[in-house]
């Protein structure tokens, strides 16, 4: 039963039933549509309540239903939104914890509303590229106000009902029980016989036309690469200018519109894989998560620091451990410095800078970890030390507790195979900076048992972090695919492109920083490093030796004033630098090669196909078990651009014949840089089919 109803009183209350949020499944509409039926028929019946609980009284569209045949049954929204608001007896809405999209519009559809003061109210389409599809472009405005209304719609953010007090919106806003305000107001409504309906009232603005035009600017400017705000400034424009009727045309074309576009089917695509990415395919709902109420963390340098962060936001105790009291020192008075620095900006009160800093417990003894239910850690990446530091940890660590590894390239089995509990071990893939990145790489050892994952993914949540699982592998999802970007980069360099070319072409597309400038900001000597494996343990894979060669001068980047480009004292800004322009250009001399004009496209192409085509190979090898979860890696830790979906929604729309075309013609060129699609890359291109179902 997902609504349910009774009088009290010669009032209806009607109650929405559909957990966690009382999404308006069909079910749900075709209940509310019968109760309000089973009311009008009711003569003792004289008003209605319409409530969903404390929890919620609508989330809006029910996100099960959504791509579904059922979204589009009868009775749709809309349908039932007219219903209630062409009810014969007034019909109140009573809101308490959330009235979000399609929730606050159907609130909006009936003649009266109370709501809890800590209501959240809001219409969040925007944030999947769509607009209020129900009318809430047209009602909104009409019972807020229209600068309240674009603020609402185009942020897409809620707002505290205790804040909308005063507008139209709320008959009354209480602290005390809603559901019996609504019945107060209802009988009062019942009394007076009017029906209050919001599609009649005006938009009230003093000057609307000159208000509209200076948020037009503004919005425009804020949105370059997003269609939805304009449109919904647009629908928002014709519910002050044309009649109610129209105004809902307007919005419904808008929102046919929009529904087709690749932006909002990217960010459809983003958020639907990002809630996929937290289910693991043979780990059900019915494996029990263990308890994590104490952690450790082992090392105190950059990742130790800021991992042990994560879990002080969260209110969980920390043991931090390390091998002198100088580093253990230093650690602590990095993350102090970090609370510092957020309370200056005005983000943590002094007192939340103590109490997080109050749960943290510095230790040198090993012994100070036997009550940890999870122990992170974060040492120096060379075996031999992971290997003294998790046999230590597997004599201390109580039974059952969990054994993480950060190492970003190590074999988190021949780690797990340092203890003798396996199966209680795995790699949490933090990334720099620890308490800043969204991305946490889970990563799946052989032997790590079903609750340990089910366990991690459940606090990652807590943590607030963006968790995907990956399997063991020299650099996970995320690096292996970087590592092949990266290599592209560098034979563009030989074949005739200059960093600031290159990192303008690809930020041009929309990523948050291009290669040169990230890798300035990451350090060029991570890299350096890991290439210098590379010549050894694979020496049939080439690279560029432009970024050794750089190296060689010590040019690491940001941290040592030098690096790709130059950088002044005090300041990050990326200043081209004529040698190592000059660096690059002899380079390709000395290898003989002529360099050539190179177009943006080529170079988009080429970096985007080589993130593709590692992610092809890592599907293959169930390394990634879907294309949706090496989009979120791409989307929540390197900055693709959350409008082209990631980087294998993307291929999807480009089409994958296309994709394997490109790369056969560039394979051509330069011999260094020959590269061959992937065999699971080219079977779904030869059936014409696509990575993400
Ligand atoms: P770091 O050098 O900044 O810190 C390592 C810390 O571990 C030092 O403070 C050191 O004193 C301590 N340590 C060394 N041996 C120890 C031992 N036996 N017991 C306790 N403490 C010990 O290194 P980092 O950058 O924080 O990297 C730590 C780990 O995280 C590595 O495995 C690295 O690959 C991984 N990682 C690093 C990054 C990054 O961007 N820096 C990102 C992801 C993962």
């Amino acid at each position: 039963m997902s609504v349910s109803h009774e009088t009290r009183d010669g009032v209806a209350i009607v109650t929405l039933q559909n957990p966690p949020v009382n999404g308006l499944g069909l079910a749900t509409r075709r209940g509310l549509v019968e109760a309000l039926a089973h009311a009008l028929a009711d003569a003792s019946v004289e008003a209605i309540v319409v409530t969903g609980g404390a929890r919620a009284f609508s989330g809006g569209a029910d996100i099960r239903e959504l791509n579904r045949p059922e979204s589009g049954m009868e009775p749709t929204l809309p349908t039932v939104i007219a219903a209630f608001e062409n009810s014969s007896k007034p019909v109140v809405a009573a809101i308490e914890g959330l009235a979000l999209g399609g929730g606050l519009e159907l609130a909006l559809g009936m003649h009266h509303r109370v709501a809890g003061s800590r209501a959240q109210i809001g219409l969040p389409e925007v944030k999947l590229g769509l607009l209020p599809g129900a009318g809430g472009t047209q009602r909104l405005p009409r019972a807020v106000g229209l600068e309240t209304a674009v603020n609402m719609i185009i942020s897409g953010a809620p707002v505290a009902a205790g804040k909308l007090a005063q507008s139209r919106l709320f008959d009354r806003v209480v602290d005390t029980d809603v559901v019996q305000a609504a019945i107060e107001v209802a009988k009062e409504a019942a009394a007076s016989g009017e029906l209050h309906k919001v599609r009649d009232w005006t938009v009230e603005h003093p000057e609307a036309a000159v208000f509209l035009a200076s948020a037009r600017t503004a919005v425009a400017a804020a949105s370059a690469h997003y269609p939805a705000p304009l449109r919904c400034l647009d629908a928002i424009e014709a519910a002050v200018n044309l009649p109610f009727d129209q105004g809902i045309e307007t919005e419904r074309a808008a929102f046919a519109d929009l529904i087709q576009t690749p932006e909002s089917k990217a960010l459809r695509h983003a958020f639907f894989s990002e809630r996929a990415a937290g289910k693991i395919a043979d780990v059900g709902a019915d494996v029990a998560v263990r308890e994590v109420k104490q952690v450790g963390v082992v090392g105190a340098g950059t990742m130790g620091a800021g991992i042990s962060m994560n879990f002080l936001n969260a209110g969980i105790p920390v043991t931090l451990l390390e091998t002198s009291q100088d580093a253990l020192d230093r650690g602590l008075a990095t993350i102090r410095r970090n609370y510092e620095g957020s309370a200056k900006k005005g983000k943590l009160t002094a007192e939340q800078v103590e109490q997080r800093m109050g749960l943290l417990t510095p230790t040198l003894e090993y012994a100070d970890l036997k009550h940890a239910d999870l122990i992170v850690e974060a040492v120096f990446e060379e075996y031999s030390v992971k290997e003294s530091v998790f046999s230590q940890l597997d004599a201390v660590a109580r039974p059952g507790a969990i054994l993480a590894s950060n190492t970003s390239t190590l074999d988190v089995d021949r780690i797990a195979a340092f203890t003798g509990r396996p199966q209680d071990v795995l790699g949490l893939h933090f990334f720099s900076p620890a308490n800043v990145m969204k991305l946490l790489e889970v990563v799946r050892g052989k032997a790590t048992a079903k609750d340990v994952l089910a366990t991690v993914m459940a606090l990652s949540k807590k943590i607030g972090k963006t968790a995907v699982v990956s399997g063991v592998c020299d650099g996970f999802i995320g690096n292996r695919m970087i590592e092949q970007y990266s290599r592209q980069a560098g034979f563009l360099l030989d074949e005739g492109a200059l960093p600031q070319q290159i990192d303008r072409a690809m930020e041009a597309f929309g990523f948050a920083m291009g290669p040169f400038r990230m890798g300035d900001l990451a350090g060029n000597d991570i890299g350096w490093a890991i290439r210098k494996r590379r010549y050894v343990e694979k020496p049939h894979m080439t690279y560029s030796k432009t970024a050794d060669l750089l190296c060689e001068l010590g040019r690491y980047g940001q941290k040592t004033g030098a690096g790709w480009y130059d950088y002044r004292p005090g300041d990050r800004t990326a200043h081209p630098s004529q040698l190592v322009n000059e660096l690059i250009e002899r380079h390709s001399t000395d290898i003989g090669l002529v360099r050539r004009a190179i177009s943006d496209g080529e170079i988009v192409e080429r970096l985007v196909y080589a993130l593709v085509n590692e992610g092809a190979q890592l599907l293959q090898e169930d390394i990634a078990s879907k294309a949706s979860d090496i989009d979120i890696v791409y989307l929540a830790g390197y900055g693709f651009p959350v409008w082209r979906g990631g980087p294998m929604f993307y291929a999807d729309t480009v089409g994958l014949d296309k994709v394997v075309a490109a790369m056969r013609r560039y394979g051509k060129g330069h011999e260094g840089a020959a590269w061959e699609p992937a065999p699971l890359l080219l079977q779904l291109a030869e059936a014409g089919r696509t990575f993400n179902p």
